[in-house]
């Protein structure tokens, strides 16, 4: 399942981000192609923003529409899933390879009494936790600059052994996933991936290691950095 539907806001390239062109497709199409070319993948369905539902449908892929949130169009599109598994990709991680998707599907597998699968990277930055708006204590307020005042104040150093960057794909047992869509609404609404959602529901999600390049196209320098990529696979 591609999860094709945000308005790209931060990208401002005036339309969807996964129908922007990149590298000679439009950007959903580099996710298809991995898709088709995936091994483990049986069927295809794309969640599409208002007005771009026909510019896919047609042909092998299923097409519906996204919802006004991920978690939405993540729920319409589950509804025309009709395996065990299901891979959810993001239209925005272009890079996603055919090796990956079924590398994800394999580590599953292995321990097929988890719940799910996700790519993920590990993160590579020192991560910084900041003071919540409002808790900076009397030194920050001390400041005589209103800029300085309002500066973020961290709080403390994450432990970066421990942290990996969520990507997509992320594989699950259908059953698993319906179930743990079925929770609290707010939580739904709210989640950035679907494994915060089986994570919620107690259930036991693997990390299958992935390389940075399956990166997510989020601004500008995100897409030219995925064009320059891109072209030089094609160029292989
Ligand atoms: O906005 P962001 O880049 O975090 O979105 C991640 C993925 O979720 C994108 O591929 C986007 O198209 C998809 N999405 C969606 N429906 C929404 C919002 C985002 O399918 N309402």
């Amino acid at each position: 399942m591609i999860a094709a539907a945000g308005s790209g806001e931060r990208l401002g390239a005036g339309g969807p981000k996964a129908f922007v062109p990149l590298t000679g497709r439009r950007m959903v199409e580099w996710s298809i192609a991995a898709c088709r070319a995936a091994g483990s993948v049986r069927s295809i369905v794309v969640a599409c923003p208002p007005g771009h539902v026909h510019d896919l449908a047609g042909g092998d892929v299923g097409v519906v529409d996204g919802g006004a949130t991920r978690a939405q169009s993540v729920s319409n599109a589950l509804a025309a899933v009709g395996t065990e598994l299901v891979a959810i990709h993001d239209a925005a991680r272009p890079l996603v390879t055919p090796e990956l998707i079924d590398g994800v599907v394999a580590t599953l597998l292995d321990d097929a009494d988890a719940d799910g699968a996700i790519a993920a990277t590990p993160v590579a930055d020192t991560i910084k936790r900041t003071v919540p708006p409002g808790h900076q204590g009397r030194n920050a307020f001390s400041m005589d600059k209103d800029e300085k005042a309002l500066r973020p104040q961290i709080e403390g150093t994450v432990e970066r052994g421990e942290l990996w960057a969520a990507q997509t794909p992320q594989v699950f047992w259908v059953e698993a996933l319906r179930a743990a869509m079925a929770g609290d609404s707010k939580g739904i609404a709210a989640a950035t991936d679907e494994a915060m959602l089986i994570e919620a529901a107690g259930g036991r999600v693997l990390i299958h290691p992935a390389p940075a390049e399956n990166l997510k196209v989020t601004t500008p320098v995100d897409l030219k950095l995925a064009e320059t990529l891109l072209g030089e696979r094609s160029g292989e």
